[in-house]
C-alpha cells in the first residue's frame, strides 16, 4: 500500500485544477485533511517565528492562502457528502469535522496571531493597503474580539465554557425536536377518514404503513405528510389531533408531554447568550449578533419590524376575515381554529383562482427554463454561458458550464446538478468549489456548485418544472452569480464571503423577480409538446394568485422576527416568561392567535438549534427589502435595461464583502433602501 499523504497518491491534495471527482475515494479524506492541517500548523508557526515585524505579505496573506487551500480540499468532500452520500464517505466526513473545528477554534484563540493583526492594523502599511485587504484585517480583529481574545484570566475561561455549553445545548435542542417529530404517528384504517386528501398524499401514507408491515395508512409530523393532511383532510377532529401533536413537539404538553421538553433548554440558552455578551462588555446578545450584520442595532431592527407590522396587519386582519366569511358562507363552518385555517385557505384559493402549480408544469420543460435563465443573464449583464462537455463530474446527470463576459474573459464556471436522486440531500443550494484569488499575474477563476432536487426526465419527455422550481433555480443562480462574478482577489471577502448575513440574500431574491415578468417568461416558458408560449389567461391567474394571503404570511414572519429580537434584548431569562413574551408579541402583530397549548417556541430551531439566526431572524425580511428595492430600479428603467444591469453587476455582484452593503446599495440605487417596493410587490402598498 502506498501512503495517501501526497499529491501523487491522493487526488484531494491536488489543487492544480478542478476537483478530480472520478478519482476521489472515502479513504482519501482523512489522510488529506491530516496532512493539510499539519502543514497549516507548521506554516503558521514558521510565519509567526520568522518575523519581528508583521506585514500583509508575511502574515495575513499566509493565513489567507492557508484557509483557501483547506477549503479547496474540503469543498469537494463536503459536496460529495451532500450529493453522493455513502456510509464510508459519511464516516470519513464525520471523523474530520472535530479536527476542522478544533483547528478553527485554535486559530481564533491564538493570542500571538491577535497581537500580530493588531500590530499590522496600527502600523504604517495599513493605510496603503487596498479596501479589500483592510476589510480582511478589520473583520479578523472583530472576530478575535467577539471570540473573547480581549478577555483574560477567569473571564476568558468562563467565556470558553459558555461557548461549549451553548454548542451542547444547540445540538440537544435539535435532537429533541427531531426525536419528538419522529416519535408521533397516526394510523388510519377507515378509508372514510381520508376524505379530501389528494391521491399522492394517500399513496405516501399507504406506503409508509406498508413499510411497517401494517394495513391502512400512516401519517407523521414530517412536512410531506403533515402539510397535505392539514391542507386537505376533511376530518376536522383528526386535523386537530395532528395540529396539536405538531405544535406541542418537544414541550411539556401534547401526546408526548415532557418527554423531550425544550422549555428549560430555551431559558438556559438565553441566559448563556446574555452572559457571553456581558463578558464581552456588550449590553445584550442582540448587540453581539448585530456586530456582524448590516443592521446598525436592535432599536433599528425593532423599528423596522414594527413599521412593517403596522403596514401589513390591517390587511392581514382583512384576509383572515375574508377567510372566515368564506368558511362560513360557502362551507357552513361557524368556527375557524388554527387547524382549520390551512384547510379553508386551500379551498378559498381553489375557488378564487381555479388553477394549480401543476397546470404550469408543461410550460417549463428543462431546456427552455435553463436556456431562458441563461438568456436573461445574457440580456442583463452581457454574459455568455456555454456548456463545457467532458468535465470530470460525480454523476452522469451533472453538467458543467463556463461564463464569459463581452471581452471573452472567463468569469466563472459552475456545475449544475438538477435532479433529485437517492443519497442526495434535499433542498436547493449554491456552494463554493473554488474562490477567486490572484497570485501574481495568475488569476484563479471561481467555480460554483448549483444543486437542486427537481424531478428528473421520464423516458423521452424532458424534465418539467413547476413555477416554484423555476423560482428556486433563479434564486440559487443569483447566489452563484454573486460568487462567480466577483472582482475581489482575496478569498475571505470575495463573492459571498464576508457579506453580512442580513444582506447575503440580496442577489438571490433579486433574481427571482424575473420569473414573474412577461418578457422573461417568454424566454423561459414554452409548452413542451406544442411549443406555444404561456397563455395570457394562465399568466393572469398566476399573477393574481401570487399575493394570496401575503399579509398573513408577512405578519407571521414578523411575529417570529420580533419574538426573536425581543428575546435577545429586553427579555430577562431569570425572571421573565418566554411564553408571556410570545403572547405579548402576538397581541402586538399577529392576526391569527393560536390556541393556548401551542408551543411553537419549543421547536423554533432557527433560533435555538444554533446561533445563525439568533437575534437575526429579521434577516429574511431585511434582505427582501433590499432585493425588492433594487429590482424597482429595473421596473423604472425597464427590466432588461442594460445600463441598470451593468450598474447592478458593478456595484453589487462584483464587490463581494469588501465594502459595507449599505454603501454598495446606495451606490447602485442612488439612495438608501425603502420598504415601498416590498410592500408593493406583496400587494400591501397603501
Ligand atoms: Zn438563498
Amino acid at each position: 500500500m502506498q501512503p495517501m499523504n501526497d499529491i501523487t497518491t491522493n487526488p484531494l491534495l491536488d489543487v492544480s485544477g478542478l476537483p478530480r471527482f472520478g478519482a476521489i475515494r472515502p479513504e482519501h479524506v482523512e489522510p488529506a485533511l491530516d496532512r493539510l492541517l499539519a502543514d497549516s500548523r507548521a506554516l503558521l508557526e514558521r510565519a509567526l517565528a520568522a518575523n519581528r515585524e508583521y506585514t500583509w505579505d508575511n502574515l495575513v496573506q499566509v493565513i489567507e492562502d492557508m484557509g483557501e487551500r483547506l477549503n479547496r480540499m474540503w469543498s469537494p468532500v463536503a459536496h460529495l457528502n451532500a450529493v453522493m452520500n455513502s456510509e464510508a464517505l459519511r464516516a470519513a466526513y464525520n471523523a474530520c469535522l472535530p479536527k476542522l473545528t478544533e483547528f478553527g477554534t485554535a486559530l481564533k484563540q491564538d493570542e500571538r496571531l491577535y497581537r500580530a493583526y493588531k500590530a499590522i492594523r496600527a502600523g504604517g502599511e495599513y493605510p496603503r493597503l487596498s479596501q479589500a485587504q483592510k476589510k480582511i484585517i478589520d473583520n479578523s480583529l472583530r472576530d478575535f474580539r467577539l471570540g473573547g481574545a480581549e478577555l483574560d484570566g477567569p473571564a476568558k475561561q468562563r467565556f470558553l465554557e459558555v461557548q461549549q455549553e451553548l454548542a451542547t445545548l444547540y445540538s440537544k435542542f435539535d435532537e429533541n425536536v427531531l426525536d419528538a417529530t419522529n416519535a408521533w404517528e397516526m394510523a388510519i384504517t377507515d378509508p372514510a377518514e381520508l376524505a379530501g386528501l389528494p391521491e399522492s398524499a394517500k399513496e405516501r401514507a399507504r406506503q409508509a404503513a406498508e413499510q411497517d408491515g401494517q394495513p391502512g395508512w400512516k401519517f407523521t409530523l414530517h412536512a410531506p405528510s403533515y402539510v397535505p393532511f392539514m391542507n386537505y383532510a376533511d376530518h376536522r377532529a383528526l386535523r386537530r389531533r395532528m395540529y396539536q401533536a405538531f405544535v406541542c413537539r418537544a414541550s411539556e404538553l401534547g401526546p408526548n408531554a415532557g418527554k423531550w421538553d425544550n422549555g428549560a433548554n430555551i431559558v438556559r440558552i438565553l441566559k448563556l447568550r446574555r452572559e457571553s455578551a456581558r463578558l464581552l462588555g456588550l449590553a445584550d446578545y442582540a448587540e453581539l449578533s448585530l456586530k456582524t450584520k448590516m443592521a446598525e442595532g436592535s432599536a433599528q431592527v425593532l423599528e423596522f419590524l414594527r413599521d412593517l407590522a403596522a403596514r401589513s396587519r390591517p390587511a392581514a386582519l382583512r384576509e383572515l376575515e375574508e377567510l372566515r366569511r368564506f368558511a362560513a358562507d360557502t362551507c357552513g363552518a361557524t368556527e375557524l381554529e388554527a387547524w382549520d385555517i390551512p384547510y379553508y385557505s386551500e379551498k378559498l384559493r381553489q375557488a378564487r383562482y381555479a388553477f394549480s402549480e401543476e397546470d404550469l408544469r408543461p410550460y417549463f420543460p428543462e431546456p427552455q427554463a435553463v436556456g431562458g435563465l441563461f438568456e436573461v443573464v445574457r440580456r442583463l449583464y452581457g454574459l455568455e454561458i456555454v456548456p463545457l462537455p467532458d468535465a470530470d463530474v460525480w454523476h452522469p446527470d451533472v453538467r458543467f458550464y463556463e461564463i464569459r463576459d463581452a471581452d471573452g474573459q472567463v468569469r466563472g464556471r459552475f456545475y449544475l446538478d438538477l435532479y433529485a436522486r437517492a443519497h442526495k440531500r434535499g433542498g436547493a443550494w449554491m456552494d463554493e468549489c473554488i474562490v477567486r484569488k490572484r497570485s501574481g499575474a495568475e488569476l484563479q477563476v471561481p467555480v460554483a456548485y448549483l444543486t437542486c432536487n427537481f424531478s428528473a426526465p421520464v423516458g423521452d419527455r424532458p424534465a418539467l418544472f413547476t413555477h416554484d422550481e423555476v423560482i428556486t433555480l433563479f434564486h440559487e443562480f443569483g447566489h452563484g452569480l454573486h460568487h462567480m462574478l466577483t472582482k475581489i482577489d482575496y478569498p475571505s471577502v470575495a463573492g459571498i464571503n464576508g457579506v453580512p448575513w442580513d444582506a447575503v440574500e440580496l442577489p438571490s431574491q433579486f433574481m427571482e423577480n424575473w420569473c414573474w415578468e412577461r418578457a422573461a417568461l417568454d424566454m423561459l416558458a414554452r409548452h413542451y409538446q406544442t411549443g406555444e408560449p404561456l397563455p395570457d389567461d394562465l399568466y393572469g391567474k398566476m399573477i393574481a394568485a401570487k399575493n394570496f394571503q401575503s399579509a398573513l404570511q408577512m405578519v407571521r414572519q414578523l411575529e417570529f422576527a420580533l419574538f426573536d429580537m425581543r428575546l435577545h434584548t429586553d427579555f430577562d431569562p431569570d425572571t421573565g416568561s418566554v411564553q408571556g413574551l410570545l403572547d405579548a408579541v402576538r397581541r402586538e402583530v399577529a392576526a391569527i392567535v393560536p390556541p393556548v397549548f401551542n408551543r411553537f417556541q419549543n421547536n423554533f430551531t432557527h433560533v435555538f438549534a444554533g446561533s445563525g439566526y439568533a437575534a437575526a431572524y429579521y434577516s429574511y425580511k431585511w434582505a427582501e427589502v433590499l432585493s425588492a428595492d433594487a429590482f424597482s430600479k429595473f421596473e423604472e428603467n425597464g427590466v432588461f435595461d442594460r445600463a441598470t444591469g451593468r450598474a447592478f453587476l458593478e456595484n453589487i455582484l462584483e464587490q463581494g464583502g469588501a465594502r459595507e452593503p449599505m454603501e454598495l446599495f446606495v451606490q447602485f440605487r442612488g439612495r438608501k433602501p425603502t420598504i415601498d417596493a416590498l410592500l408593493r410587490h406583496s400587494g400591501l402598498a397603501a
